[in-house]
């Protein structure tokens, strides 16, 4: 364990440490990690299979030999240099493995230090190009209610606005436009809706943003991929970019590299981030067209003025090029599959508890969603019972492990997720 004892360290933790979305002082005991290998975190609460892959990050597991050596490697060569007026392979090598992976047509890199980052460049994007064009009147992002796209401004602005994150800042945060939470199944009356508020605000719209497929953290929820379509053939008939955040969904997760790839649509702007690293590293990007970067050349300030001192890190780029390197050099397709199986099986007997009101598995993704708020200690102590890792929230008791999880790891987090919705 740690050299300061357990409950010293949890005592200056309480004291001095923001934890995400916690109070200070802290009224929460977090578990203290020690170390992590495989899919195993080695915890104050012992040894854990971990089934959120560090929220949805670490798609290879912990302490990887491969991502290791392209960590040690860097770091001996150069872990960070600012990226103005400088260049450097790692940061080239990651821009021509996310062209070349992506949906057809992205063709441009902007490297962000962390998925939220990654959203504000996206929609600083969407803005500028309008009014490079002169047409600043488009300075509104459209979205989907039950959405999440991270904590800064503009991400929180196109949080699920009944979502709880983020009421503090209701009236004060820009104001957007949005449509109702995509039903799961394709509904055309809905699709017919959602036409009919782009076509509305179309002379406000500079983009569309959403989650394509998945709903995070704003409630886990799944939808036909069809809307996809539906957005973009919108888009395109009333001049709107179209931005997919595929944060939580990109590398694999949801067994296709990307989740536009469910819908073979090509948006005009992407978000990519957490698996980016292997959950390694703090990195994320925003990918454009041509027809984005161009139209913002075009304009009364020909760049686009972001620029964060740690942009293009060196040591993050190297291991980001590995994490993909090793993906895709590899049948992640079978093992996100084999873990789809494994969860539908495993959650299956889920469906039969008292509170259970839905029960849904996409790729590497299980979900129990209850009745009512989930109990979180109870939750997460029932998981660590059965030596798992969860952390269930609001309604939610869900897990997206690691890749490499094997067969029995995956039954047994189905098996805490299932005690879990049971006790929480
Ligand atoms: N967008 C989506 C879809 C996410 O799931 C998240 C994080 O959960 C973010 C954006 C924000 O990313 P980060 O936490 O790296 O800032």
């Amino acid at each position: 364990m740690p050299e300061l004892p357990v409950s010293e360290l949890l005592e200056l933790d309480r004291r001095h440490v923001w934890h995400p979305y916690g109070p200070m002082p802290g009224r929460v005991e977090p578990l203290v990690v020690e170390s992590a290998s495989g899919v195993r975190l080695r915890t104050s609460a012992g040894e854990l299979v971990d089934g959120m892959s560090s929220w949805w990050s670490a798609i290879h597991g912990y302490n990887h030999p491969v991502l290791n050596e392209a960590a040690a490697g860097q770091l001996g060569r150069m872990s960070h240099v600012m990226f103005g007026g400088l260049t450097h392979e790692p940061a080239v090598r990651l821009a021509k493995h996310l062209v070349d992976m992506s949906p057809d047509g992205l063709e441009h890199v902007f490297l962000a230090d962390s998925g939220s980052v990654s959203v504000e460049v996206a929609a600083k994007m969407c803005l500028q190009y309008w009014r490079s064009l002169g047409r600043a009147g488009k300075q509104r992002l459209l979205t989907w209610r039950g959405g999440y796209h991270g904590d800064t401004w503009q991400p929180m602005s196109v949080c699920d606005p009944e979502g709880g994150m983020h009421d503090l800042w209701t009236g004060v945060l820009p104001r957007q436009v949005f449509a109702d939470a995509p039903p799961a199944e394709y509904e055309e009356s809905y699709a017919d809706r959602l036409r009919e508020l782009i076509e509305r605000h179309a002379d406000e719209l500079a983009a569309v943003i959403v989650e394509p497929v998945v709903q995070g953290a704003g409630g886990m929820r799944f939808h036909s991929p069809a809307y996809l379509r539906v957005l973009r053939e919108a888009c395109d008939a009333h001049d709107v970019l179209l931005v997919f955040d595929e944060i939580a969904t990109g590398f694999g997760r949801t067994g296709a590299l990307f989740a536009a790839e469910h819908a073979a649509v090509t948006p005009d702007v992407m978000c990519v981030g957490k698996a980016l690293t292997g959950g390694y590293l703090t990195m994320a990007a925003t990918l454009c067209t041509a027809r984005v970067a161009d139209g913002i050349s075009r304009g009364e300030v020909p760049v686009l003025a972001h620029g964060p001192t740690f942009m293009g890190n060196p040591l993050a780029a190297a291991v980001a090029c590995a994490s993909i390197e090793l993906l895709l050099g590899q049948d992640w397709q079978s093992e996100v599959k084999r873990i789809e199986a494994g969860l539908m099986e495993g959650l299956a007997p889920a469906r039969e508890l008292p509170g259970v009101r839905d029960v849904r598995v996409l790729g590497a993704i299980g979900v129990v969603q209850l009745d009512h708020e989930v109990d979180m200690k109870a939750a997460t102590e029932a998981a660590a019972r059965e030596g798992v890792w969860l952390r269930p929230f609001r309604d939610l008791v869900y897990t997206m492990p690691p890749y490499v999880t094997g067969d029995a790891d995956v039954a047994r987090i189905a098996r805490a997720v299932c005690a879990a919705a049971g006790e929480g």
